[in-house]
Protein backbone atom coordinates (compact mmCIF):
# COMPACT_ATOMS: atom_id res chain seq x y z
CA UNK A 1 0.00 0.00 0.00
CA UNK A 2 1.37 3.58 -1.16
CA UNK A 3 2.94 5.51 2.23
CA UNK A 4 0.30 8.30 3.24
CA UNK A 5 1.30 11.47 4.81
CA UNK A 6 2.07 11.57 8.69
CA UNK A 7 4.32 13.15 10.04
CA UNK A 8 6.20 16.21 9.76
CA UNK A 9 9.50 16.77 11.38
CA UNK A 10 11.39 19.88 12.53
CA UNK A 11 14.88 20.37 12.20
CA UNK A 12 16.98 21.55 15.34
CA UNK A 13 18.92 23.50 14.89
CA UNK A 14 17.15 25.84 11.87
CA UNK A 15 16.36 29.02 10.68
CA UNK A 16 17.74 32.43 11.75
CA UNK A 17 21.75 33.07 13.31
CA UNK A 18 22.98 35.64 15.11
CA UNK A 19 24.25 37.63 12.63
CA UNK A 20 21.04 37.44 10.30
CA UNK A 21 19.07 38.50 13.83
CA UNK A 22 21.76 41.20 14.36
CA UNK A 23 21.87 42.68 11.05
CA UNK A 24 18.20 42.93 10.79
CA UNK A 25 17.97 43.90 14.00
CA UNK A 26 20.64 46.79 12.85
CA UNK A 27 17.69 47.80 10.00
CA UNK A 28 14.74 48.02 11.96
CA UNK A 29 16.93 50.89 14.92
CA UNK A 30 18.07 53.09 12.13
CA UNK A 31 14.91 53.36 10.82
CA UNK A 32 13.07 53.90 14.49
CA UNK A 33 16.24 56.20 15.07
CA UNK A 34 16.46 57.72 12.05
CA UNK A 35 13.14 57.45 10.13
CA UNK A 36 12.62 56.29 6.84
CA UNK A 37 14.39 56.12 3.87
CA UNK A 38 17.16 53.86 5.40
CA UNK A 39 19.32 52.73 2.31
CA UNK A 40 20.89 49.00 2.61
CA UNK A 41 23.70 48.06 -0.08
CA UNK A 42 23.08 44.82 -1.12
CA UNK A 43 20.16 42.39 0.76
CA UNK A 44 20.64 42.96 4.09
CA UNK A 45 20.30 38.89 4.20
CA UNK A 46 19.45 36.95 1.29
CA UNK A 47 15.29 36.13 1.63
CA UNK A 48 12.54 37.72 -0.01
CA UNK A 49 10.28 37.95 3.22
CA UNK A 50 12.39 39.70 5.10
CA UNK A 51 13.66 42.31 2.27
CA UNK A 52 10.00 42.82 1.72
CA UNK A 53 9.04 43.67 5.19
CA UNK A 54 11.98 45.84 5.71
CA UNK A 55 10.97 47.63 2.50
CA UNK A 56 7.93 48.49 3.80
CA UNK A 57 8.73 49.59 6.96
CA UNK A 58 10.86 52.24 5.03
CA UNK A 59 14.59 50.19 4.10
CA UNK A 60 15.61 51.05 0.14
CA UNK A 61 18.02 48.42 -1.02
CA UNK A 62 20.46 49.25 -3.25
CA UNK A 63 23.72 47.83 -5.07
CA UNK A 64 25.32 51.23 -6.00
CA UNK A 65 26.38 53.49 -3.68
CA UNK A 66 25.80 56.10 -6.33
CA UNK A 67 22.40 55.61 -5.80
CA UNK A 68 22.34 57.06 -2.13
CA UNK A 69 21.43 60.52 -1.92
CA UNK A 70 24.40 63.06 -0.10
CA UNK A 71 23.36 62.86 3.96
CA UNK A 72 21.48 59.22 3.96
CA UNK A 73 21.93 57.11 6.80
CA UNK A 74 23.71 53.93 4.89
CA UNK A 75 23.65 49.86 6.14
CA UNK A 76 25.96 47.54 5.05
CA UNK A 77 24.71 43.92 4.41
CA UNK A 78 25.64 40.69 6.62
CA UNK A 79 28.03 39.60 4.11
CA UNK A 80 30.54 42.63 4.39
CA UNK A 81 31.60 44.70 1.76
CA UNK A 82 35.08 45.54 0.46
CA UNK A 83 37.51 48.20 1.07
CA UNK A 84 36.52 50.01 -1.84
CA UNK A 85 32.83 50.33 -0.49
CA UNK A 86 33.73 51.35 2.74
CA UNK A 87 35.90 53.82 0.90
CA UNK A 88 33.44 55.17 -1.41
CA UNK A 89 30.39 55.64 1.91
CA UNK A 90 33.27 57.41 3.60
CA UNK A 91 33.87 60.09 0.58
CA UNK A 92 30.64 60.37 -0.24
CA UNK A 93 30.04 61.18 3.87
CA UNK A 94 27.36 58.75 4.49
CA UNK A 95 26.07 57.76 8.06
CA UNK A 96 26.88 54.28 8.19
CA UNK A 97 26.15 51.26 10.39
CA UNK A 98 27.79 47.97 9.22
CA UNK A 99 26.08 45.17 9.43
CA UNK A 100 28.08 42.71 8.39
CA UNK A 101 28.08 39.50 10.63
CA UNK A 102 31.26 39.87 13.24
CA UNK A 103 32.03 36.12 12.22
CA UNK A 104 32.47 37.63 8.24
CA UNK A 105 34.86 40.41 10.05
CA UNK A 106 36.81 38.01 12.13
CA UNK A 107 38.05 36.43 8.14
CA UNK A 108 38.64 40.11 7.30
CA UNK A 109 40.22 40.87 10.30
CA UNK A 110 42.85 37.37 9.54
CA UNK A 111 42.94 38.82 5.97
CA UNK A 112 44.40 41.97 6.24
CA UNK A 113 46.74 40.07 9.78
CA UNK A 114 48.29 37.95 7.36
CA UNK A 115 48.76 40.18 4.52
CA UNK A 116 50.68 42.44 6.16
CA UNK A 117 52.97 39.19 7.29
CA UNK A 118 53.45 38.80 3.58
CA UNK A 119 51.25 35.92 2.94
CA UNK A 120 49.07 35.77 -0.61
CA UNK A 121 45.70 33.29 -0.16
CA UNK A 122 43.27 30.93 -1.60
CA UNK A 123 40.09 31.77 -1.21
CA UNK A 124 37.47 28.81 -0.85
CA UNK A 125 33.94 29.78 -1.83
CA UNK A 126 31.51 30.72 -5.04
CA UNK A 127 32.15 33.07 -7.39
CA UNK A 128 30.05 36.38 -7.12
CA UNK A 129 28.97 35.90 -3.58
CA UNK A 130 28.63 39.11 -2.05
CA UNK A 131 30.74 37.43 0.94
CA UNK A 132 33.22 36.69 -0.99
CA UNK A 133 33.61 39.61 -3.21
CA UNK A 134 33.88 41.42 0.49
CA UNK A 135 36.46 39.38 1.64
CA UNK A 136 38.43 39.27 -1.76
CA UNK A 137 37.87 43.03 -1.59
CA UNK A 138 39.64 43.41 1.54
CA UNK A 139 43.14 43.60 -0.48
CA UNK A 140 44.02 44.81 -4.15
CA UNK A 141 45.31 41.29 -5.19
CA UNK A 142 46.60 38.58 -3.88
CA UNK A 143 43.52 36.71 -2.67
CA UNK A 144 43.11 33.41 -5.07
CA UNK A 145 39.47 32.37 -5.49
CA UNK A 146 39.11 28.56 -5.94
CA UNK A 147 35.49 26.92 -6.15
CA UNK A 148 36.09 23.24 -6.08
CA UNK A 149 38.79 20.56 -6.35
CA UNK A 150 39.53 21.06 -10.37
CA UNK A 151 40.39 25.10 -9.49
CA UNK A 152 42.93 24.12 -7.07
CA UNK A 153 45.18 22.94 -9.95
CA UNK A 154 45.00 25.42 -12.13
CA UNK A 155 45.28 28.21 -9.11
CA UNK A 156 48.58 29.90 -9.99
CA UNK A 157 49.86 31.77 -6.51
CA UNK A 158 52.75 33.77 -6.73
CA UNK A 159 54.89 31.90 -3.56
CA UNK A 160 53.95 28.68 -1.89
CA UNK A 161 55.88 29.49 0.66
CA UNK A 162 53.58 32.11 2.57
CA UNK A 163 49.91 30.58 1.92
CA UNK A 164 47.00 31.23 3.67
CA UNK A 165 43.50 29.33 3.28
CA UNK A 166 40.42 31.35 4.00
CA UNK A 167 36.82 30.00 3.34
CA UNK A 168 33.53 31.86 2.49
CA UNK A 169 31.42 31.00 5.97
CA UNK A 170 28.48 29.42 4.41
CA UNK A 171 30.21 26.72 2.40
CA UNK A 172 28.98 22.94 2.44
CA UNK A 173 31.85 21.73 5.52
CA UNK A 174 32.01 18.43 3.48
CA UNK A 175 32.84 20.07 0.00
CA UNK A 176 35.10 22.78 1.90
CA UNK A 177 37.14 19.95 3.76
CA UNK A 178 37.57 17.91 0.24
CA UNK A 179 38.78 21.28 -1.66
CA UNK A 180 41.07 21.67 1.58
CA UNK A 181 42.73 18.38 0.94
CA UNK A 182 43.22 19.06 -2.20
CA UNK A 183 44.82 22.49 -1.69
CA UNK A 184 47.10 20.56 1.24
CA UNK A 185 48.33 18.43 -1.13
CA UNK A 186 49.15 21.17 -3.98
CA UNK A 187 50.77 23.55 -0.90
CA UNK A 188 51.96 21.70 1.91
CA UNK A 189 52.93 24.66 3.42
CA UNK A 190 49.43 26.10 3.05
CA UNK A 191 47.86 27.78 6.43
CA UNK A 192 45.03 26.98 7.82
CA UNK A 193 42.95 29.41 9.89
CA UNK A 194 43.23 28.63 13.64
CA UNK A 195 39.17 28.01 13.50
CA UNK A 196 37.41 27.23 10.06
CA UNK A 197 35.85 30.04 8.65
CA UNK A 198 32.83 28.16 7.99
CA UNK A 199 30.32 29.71 11.04
CA UNK A 200 28.75 27.31 13.69
CA UNK A 201 25.00 28.37 12.04
CA UNK A 202 25.90 26.55 8.73
CA UNK A 203 27.92 23.66 10.59
CA UNK A 204 24.92 22.90 13.02
CA UNK A 205 22.35 23.84 10.45
CA UNK A 206 23.98 20.91 8.46
CA UNK A 207 24.58 18.74 10.83
CA UNK A 208 20.99 18.88 11.78
CA UNK A 209 19.96 17.92 8.44
CA UNK A 210 22.42 15.07 8.16
CA UNK A 211 20.55 13.91 10.96
CA UNK A 212 17.06 14.45 9.67
CA UNK A 213 17.40 13.44 6.31
CA UNK A 214 18.07 10.01 7.76
CA UNK A 215 15.25 9.94 9.29
CA UNK A 216 12.42 10.98 6.84
CA UNK A 217 11.20 10.39 3.07
CA UNK A 218 11.34 13.99 2.18
CA UNK A 219 13.61 16.96 3.29
CA UNK A 220 11.80 20.43 2.49
CA UNK A 221 14.15 23.93 2.95
CA UNK A 222 13.08 26.91 3.62
CA UNK A 223 15.30 29.26 2.18
CA UNK A 224 15.55 31.83 -0.80
CA UNK A 225 17.10 30.89 -4.15
CA UNK A 226 20.58 33.29 -3.08
CA UNK A 227 21.09 32.11 -0.07
CA UNK A 228 23.99 30.29 -0.19
CA UNK A 229 23.83 28.16 3.20
CA UNK A 230 20.35 27.23 2.55
CA UNK A 231 21.12 26.09 -1.13
CA UNK A 232 23.81 23.95 0.86
CA UNK A 233 21.12 22.38 3.07
CA UNK A 234 19.14 20.71 0.56
CA UNK A 235 22.65 19.33 -1.10
CA UNK A 236 23.19 17.87 1.83
CA UNK A 237 19.91 15.86 2.30
CA UNK A 238 20.27 15.20 -1.67
CA UNK A 239 24.11 13.55 -1.05
CA UNK A 240 22.85 11.43 1.63
CA UNK A 241 19.78 10.30 -0.67
CA UNK A 242 16.83 11.47 0.32
CA UNK A 243 14.89 13.63 -2.05
CA UNK A 244 14.78 17.42 -1.19
CA UNK A 245 13.36 20.37 -2.16
CA UNK A 246 13.97 24.53 -0.93
CA UNK A 247 11.09 26.73 -1.22
CA UNK A 248 11.05 30.12 -0.87
CA UNK A 249 7.63 30.45 0.78
CA UNK A 250 4.55 28.25 1.11
CA UNK A 251 2.66 28.65 -2.35
CA UNK A 252 5.80 26.68 -3.74
CA UNK A 253 5.28 23.77 -2.32
CA UNK A 254 3.92 21.23 -4.59
CA UNK A 255 1.26 18.40 -3.67
CA UNK A 256 3.14 15.44 -6.06
CA UNK A 257 6.96 15.82 -3.74
CA UNK A 258 4.52 14.50 -0.76
CA UNK A 259 3.08 11.68 -2.72
CA UNK A 260 3.71 7.81 -1.62
CA UNK A 261 5.86 9.32 1.65
CA UNK A 262 4.90 9.23 5.31
CA UNK A 263 7.76 11.57 6.90
CA UNK A 264 8.67 14.80 6.06
CA UNK A 265 11.42 17.18 7.12
CA UNK A 266 11.67 20.31 7.52
CA UNK A 267 14.34 22.84 8.13
CA UNK A 268 14.83 26.58 7.22
CA UNK A 269 18.34 28.77 6.47
CA UNK A 270 19.89 30.77 8.47
CA UNK A 271 18.16 33.63 6.98
CA UNK A 272 14.68 32.61 6.62
CA UNK A 273 12.46 33.46 9.68
CA UNK A 274 10.53 31.21 11.67
CA UNK A 275 7.17 32.52 10.63
CA UNK A 276 7.52 31.24 6.62
CA UNK A 277 8.79 27.63 8.59
CA UNK A 278 4.65 28.06 10.41
CA UNK A 279 3.30 28.68 7.20
CA UNK A 280 4.66 26.06 5.22
CA UNK A 281 3.48 23.52 8.33
CA UNK A 282 0.11 24.45 7.60
CA UNK A 283 0.63 24.09 4.35
CA UNK A 284 1.69 20.29 4.78
CA UNK A 285 -0.83 20.19 6.65
CA UNK A 286 -3.41 20.92 4.32
CA UNK A 287 -1.86 18.10 1.89
CA UNK A 288 -2.48 15.29 4.87
CA UNK A 289 0.31 15.62 7.64
CA UNK A 290 -1.56 14.86 10.84
CA UNK A 291 1.41 15.32 13.43
CA UNK A 292 4.61 17.87 14.15
CA UNK A 293 7.72 17.40 15.91
CA UNK A 294 10.81 18.22 16.52
CA UNK A 295 14.09 16.41 16.95
CA UNK A 296 16.43 16.61 19.17
CA UNK A 297 19.32 19.21 18.62
CA UNK A 298 21.85 21.74 19.64
CA UNK A 299 19.94 24.68 21.03
CA UNK A 300 21.81 27.58 19.75
CA UNK A 301 22.91 30.71 22.20
CA UNK A 302 25.27 32.69 20.05
CA UNK A 303 24.23 36.28 20.27
CA UNK A 304 26.41 39.22 18.86
CA UNK A 305 26.26 43.05 20.04
CA UNK A 306 24.71 45.59 18.37
CA UNK A 307 26.87 48.39 16.80
CA UNK A 308 27.60 52.06 18.69
CA UNK A 309 24.94 54.39 17.96
CA UNK A 310 22.07 51.47 17.79
CA UNK A 311 22.32 50.10 21.28
CA UNK A 312 19.17 50.98 23.31
CA UNK A 313 19.39 54.17 25.11
CA UNK A 314 22.68 55.09 23.20
CA UNK A 315 21.86 58.65 21.40
CA UNK A 316 25.52 58.78 19.75
CA UNK A 317 26.41 58.32 16.31
CA UNK A 318 28.33 55.53 15.35
FE1 LIG B 1 27.10 35.05 10.39
FE2 LIG B 1 27.07 32.47 9.81
FE3 LIG B 1 24.81 33.75 10.08
FE4 LIG B 1 26.38 34.23 7.94
S1 LIG B 1 25.29 32.33 8.43
S2 LIG B 1 25.32 35.76 9.20
S3 LIG B 1 28.41 34.02 8.91
S4 LIG B 1 26.35 33.42 11.71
Amino acid sequence: MMARLEDIVLAEPRGFCAGVDRAIEIVERALTKFGAPIYVRHEIVHNTYVVNDLKSKGAIFIEDLADVPPGATLVFSAHGVSKAVQNEAAQRGFQVFDATCPLVTKVHVEVAKLHREGYEFIMIGHKGHPEVEGTMGQLDSGIHLVEDVADVARVNPGRGDKLAVVTQTTLSVDDAAEILAAVKARFPQVREPKQQDICYATQNRQDAVKLLSAQVDVVIVVGSPTSSNSNRLREVSLKRGTPAHMVDSADELRPEWFEGRARVGLTAGASAPEILVRQVIDRIKAFGAISVRSMDGLSETVKFPLPKGLKLGDTSAP
